[in-house]
């Protein structure tokens, strides 16, 4: 994993948006994996957009790279607006719900399906799932092994380094028809497809027609209640100089390049509130602390912004735009959209994508 900012944006320059929108559902596409990096606000989502279009690609003719980076901005903009309401099921009750827990077999990586298991395995071991994979472990846990999606979810999250609650939840629902109207299913051929792998006669290698009213499989039954903590850093001193501004950049804004120029003191605000609502691994923070490398003199405070703000009252604090920042006081700053003027709450990311390709086309 990079945590250099210059290795990062090369990754960028690395990108074949042709060969992406025709892979990009096998494990082995060509995927970015630029998901860390984006989740964490070291780049953006138009960053990366605007270094591939200047390439000379048409909008048009990557337009299945495009359509990806906007599901994350739509999702955003549905937690901007809905806010905490995304940790409830979002348009209806998820239907089939039988117990609020993860499937052990999920946990601990035997469920008996390789593609599924070595999945799970490897994101303990990297911190990353390929998209498809996590759609399969969302559809047993929820339509299959029917856990409400809460839960599994928060299993998930723990584990990303690209952990980004809005991408999180609002996929989980979507799967488990809480944010759609349909339950989404995969069989076992499906799987062999697109991870490449030959397996029979495992309990979901059945006709598509069957997985909706199937009795909850033996490998799915035996179900766990977790307590997911999270330990954080210590504090450093923070060394505060009384004539510059404070700077505030936390688990979802690591962006070294943001005033730059501007003299300031930096802090990496790490909210124990925070991480007890919304809880990740050792590697996830150690992943925040190597990113938070790039930024200049950045030093890391462990508390809430309110004993922070008290300490420092009379400066200037500055952050930048997230629904999770709602508390905190200072001039706030927007983040960047990859569509800087579309605004508000879409029902649907067809309806947004829809306003997104006028955009687009302007540009063609
Ligand atoms: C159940 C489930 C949970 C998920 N949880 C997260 C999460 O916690 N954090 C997270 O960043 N993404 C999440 N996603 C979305 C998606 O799986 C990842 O963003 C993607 O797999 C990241 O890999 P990549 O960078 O190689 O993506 P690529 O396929 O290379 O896509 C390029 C970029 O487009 C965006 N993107 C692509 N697919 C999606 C998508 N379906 N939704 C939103 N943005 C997308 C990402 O920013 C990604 O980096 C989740 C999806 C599902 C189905």
């Amino acid at each position: 994993m990079h945590t250099h900012y210059h290795d990062i944006v090369q990754l960028i320059d690395q990108i074949d948006p042709i060969q992406y929108g025709k892979t990009r559902n096998y494990l082995n596409g060509a995927v970015t994996r630029l998901s860390p990096y984006i989740s964490r606000g070291i780049i953006s989502t138009k960053q990366v957009a605007e270094i591939v279009l200047d390439k000379g690609y048409s909008p048009r003719e990557i337009d299945g790279f495009l359509k990806e980076l906007a599901w994350r901005d739509y999702f955003q903009l549905v937690w901007q607006e809905l806010k905490s309401n995304i940790n409830k099921d979002v348009k209806q009750i998820q239907p089939g719900v039988n117990n609020y827990q993860v499937p052990l077999s999920i946990i601990s990586a035997e469920t008996g399906i390789e593609a599924i298991d070595n999945g799970i395995l490897s994101l303990y071991e990297t911190g990353y799932m390929h998209n498809h994979l996590r759609m399969y472990v969302a559809s047993i846990s929820c339509n299959i092994a029917q856990c409400h999606w809460l839960q599994p979810a928060k299993w998930m999250y723990y584990h990303l380094l690209d952990a980004d609650w809005a991408s999180n939840a609002l996929s989980w629902q979507w799967v488990a028809a809480s944010f759609s109207q349909k339950k989404y299913f995969a069989n076992q051929e499906n799987i062999n497809k697109y991870c490449n792998t030959n397996q029979r006669h495992t309990f979901l290698d059945q006709a598509y027609e069957l997985l909706p009213n199937m009795a909850i499989p033996e490998a799915l039954k035996a179900t766990q209640v977790f307590d997911l903590t999270c330990t954080l850093p210590s504090c450093d001193e923070l060394n505060i100089q009384n004539a510059l501004p404070v700077y505030i950049y936390n688990f979802y804004n690591l962006d070294p390049k943001w005033d730059e120029h501007e003299e300031a003191n930096r802090i990496l605000l790490l909210e124990p509130e925070h991480f007890k609502d919304y809880p990740v691994g050792d590697k996830t923070i150690q992943f925040v602390l190597d990113l938070s490398k790039n930024i200049k003199n950045c030093k890391v405070y462990v508390g809430s912004f309110e004993s922070l703000h008290q300490q420092y009252a009379s400066q200037n604090f500055h952050f930048k735009e997230h629904p999770l920042n709602g508390h905190f006081k200072g001039t706030q700053h927007e983040r960047d959209w990859l569509f800087e003027n579309i605004k508000g709450y879409f029902p649907s990311f067809f309806s947004f994508w829809k306003q997104a390709e006028k955009q687009l086309k302007k540009r063609t």
